[in-house]
């Protein structure tokens, strides 16, 4: 990966993939700083991981920042304050101001707002976030069903115990409007996966029979206060979850870059359905100042040549190609092969320092046969003949497929 060039706004930002899409592994003749202008950018996983810091993570905010991209941090953590947030980020050595911070309980606030008089009651099953969330957005957040609540907000929060479960339920069960402000089932911890807001969220389901509004990621109530709040014309998606960050991007037709420093790794990645394939991808956020290579499946209109794999083409053969890689899908089996001269694709790939080899493709990231073998296996899947076998030489990138 080459260095991060020299900062310099500039104006004429827009989507290099056709419309805009999220189409999955698009090329971006553009650096993605220049194709974008704000990132709506996860936080563990890809800024910091538990209490460590991210490799390159924050001198590549840094970056994206002097070069025009406007930066902000979209959580699920419905607990912390955007100022808690923004603290936690500048010891992470990445500036921030509340701002910069959207949550899933300012997304929560919203919903509610849009359906309760102003001051209405709101039971908030929850921490600071959420009761501040509430205040701001002129309800007023109370603790006991007595109070007559006409909504109950539910976020994670550790000091929740079985007393506030069950005033939220008896608010429930008398009609109050539900909203949660996620759905995952686990928090990351030290010491491992522990019950996350979507745990207390089931428990609340099975007590009630009621379904909660969901509004944190991946659904779309986030989403869209994020691009509300940054004022983003032309959004990216960084995340390092497929689940969450990815098919958020994918529900509301957002280009988004998945890079491999949280929780998602090749083989996760090869097996993504649909709805969790990234348009983008890199091994960290260094990817926002590089251009993104093409990737070609045949049965896309455009043949790749030279793709047989011993024996000759055959009709229900999946192969694609990436960079000077090809992947090809046979009989349930990936193998990969070196693309000979030819079988390039058109796309070309360029950095922030314009560094590009002698055919005017720039250096292969490491990840082309990756890019490859994705597209390939994503394609034989949605056929309904999915992977089932690697070869057992692979190339680089693709040690860790599963
Ligand atoms: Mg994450």
């Amino acid at each position: 990966m080459t260095g991060y060039g020299n900062p310099a706004v500039t104006e004429s930002r827009g989507p290099m993939c056709p419309m805009g899409s999220s189409h999955p592994l698009s090329a971006s003749p553009s650096v993605l700083v220049d194709a974008f202008d704000v990132a709506l950018m996860d936080l563990d996983g890809v800024v910091y991981r538990g209490s460590e810091a991210v490799p390159h993570a924050s001198r590549a905010i840094a970056s994206a920042r002097a070069h025009g991209m406007r930066v902000v941090f979209v959580t699920n953590n419905a607990l912390r304050t955007p100022d808690e947030v923004a603290r936690r980020l500048a010891s992470f050595g990445v500036p921030a101001v509340p701002t910069d911070v959207i949550t899933s309980a300012q997304a929560a606030a919203r919903v509610l707002a849009a359906r309760l008089p102003g001051g209405a009651a709101v039971l908030v099953l929850g921490g600071r976030g959420l009761r501040d969330a509430v205040n701001d957005v002129g309800l007023r957040p109370v603790a006991t069903v007595e109070e007559q609540p006409a909504a109950v907000v539910q976020g994670f929060d550790p000091d929740i115990d079985y007393a506030r479960l069950s005033e939220a339920a008896l608010a429930i069960r008398a009609g109050a409007v539900w909203v949660a402000s996620n759905a995952d089932a686990t928090v990351p911890t030290e010491r491992g996966l522990m019950p996350g807001n979507g745990s207390l969220v089931a428990m609340l389901r099975t007590a009630t029979g009621s379904e909660p509004i969901v509004v944190g990621k991946p659904e779309r109530a986030l989403h869209e206060e994020s691009v509300r709040r940054s004022g983003a014309r032309y959004p990216l998606v960084v995340g390092d979850r497929l689940d969450t960050d990815i098919s958020s991007a994918v529900r509301s037709g957002t280009p988004s870059l998945l890079v491999l420093t949280g929780v998602v790794g090749p083989g996760d990645l090869l097996r993504a359905e649909p709805l969790y394939r990234p348009t983008y991808l890199s091994a960290d956020l260094r990817g926002l100042f590089a251009g993104h290579p093409s990737v070609v499946v045949n049965g896309d209109g455009v043949p790749p040549q030279g793709v047989e794999v011993g024996g000759g083409p055959r009709s229900d053969d999946v192969s694609a190609v990436c960079g000077s890689w090809v992947a090809q899908v046979r009989d349930s089996t990936l193998t990969w092969r070196r693309a000979g001269p030819t079988t390039r694709a058109g796309g070309t790939r360029g950095t922030v320092d314009g560094v590009l080899s002698a055919d005017g493709m720039p250096p292969d990231d490491g990840l082309d046969a990756l890019r490859a073998a994705c597209a390939a296996g994503w394609a034989a899947a949605d056929r309904g003949a999915p992977v089932r076998a690697l070869a057992g030489t692979r190339p680089p990138g693709c040690a860790d497929l599963g």
